[in-house]
């Protein structure tokens, strides 16, 4: 059993929000589908939410989805109990504010490390983020010459002007031939193969399964938070300052 994972597919399918699939099984408290927009949580993004509306055209709530083996699950809000059946048709519609954060987060993630990494060769050890704020964690302790304010100077000078965002299929061996040096920290799974890798044109190449913008203009007004030191690595967190963005669906 196997759920595709529709929102992979390319830079315009992570601004999709609406999808129909089939019900493939119901495990208790979830529904496993045969596709999904749903971003199941993992590499530092939070799982998606929304409904998902059966035959009897009644919206299930889904508060959480989790990846298990080959499948999402996609886990129901509590008091919403499914009135469907294994191979009946459903209509999947995300939070797109919710989704459209994570994606802002997710791509200022990406470009963060890279400026981090381009001006102190230290590379991002971890990285999570949600509900408009996130946090990375580079190796070692910091150069006293870098501050806060030098590098969001740097990353803002990527923001404006705006840097193309694109997604690109690599044969594992053509990656592995030619990684590129930010990367390779965390090794990718035996399994992996294409690698999915996303550019930040003239930066940034990285491997990442996550939901990304297509354009670095889209990440908006950005704050950087005072350093910290956590543990042997250096913590840094960034904040979106703007809420506007959110609701604007920018049509692929
Ligand atoms: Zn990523």
């Amino acid at each position: 059993m196997v759920t595709d994972l529709a929102y992979l597919e390319s830079a315009g399918a992570g601004y999709e929000t609406t999808f129909t699939a089939r019900v493939l099984a119901l495990p208790p408290g979830g529904i496993v589908l045969d596709r999904t927009l749903f971003y199941p949580a993992g590499g530092g993004q939070p799982s998606d939410r929304g409904v998902v509306t059966g035959p009897d055209g009644r919206p299930l709530s889904i508060a959480d989805v989790t990846k298990s083996g080959s499948v999402v699950v996609h886990r129901l809000g509590r008091g919403s109990r499914p009135s469907l059946a294994v191979g009946d048709s459903v209509e999947g519609k995300l939070d797109w504010d919710r989704r459209y954060g994570h994606m802002r987060l997710h791509t200022a993630q990406h470009l963060l490390s890279a400026v981090v990494f381009q001006r102190t060769g230290r590379k991002t050890r971890k990285a999570t983020f949600g509900a408009g704020r996130g946090v990375i964690d580079v190796v070692g302790t910091w150069p006293p010459v870098e501050t806060a304010s030098t590098l969001a100077e740097a990353f803002a000078s990527y923001l404006a002007p705006a840097r193309e965002v694109r997604i690109r299929w690599l044969p594992r061996t053509e990656w592995e031939a030619n990684p590129s040096a930010r990367a390779g920290l965390v090794p990718l799974p035996p399994q992996v193969d294409p690698v999915r890798v996303i550019e930040i044109d003239g930066i940034d190449t990285c491997p990442c399964g996550g939901t990304h913008l297509r354009s670095t203009g889209e990440i908006g007004e950005f704050t950087l938070e005072p350093f910290a030191q956590a543990g042997d690595a250096t913590r840094i967190g960034f904040a979106l300052r703007t809420a506007a963005a959110h609701s604007e669906r920018v049509t692929p």
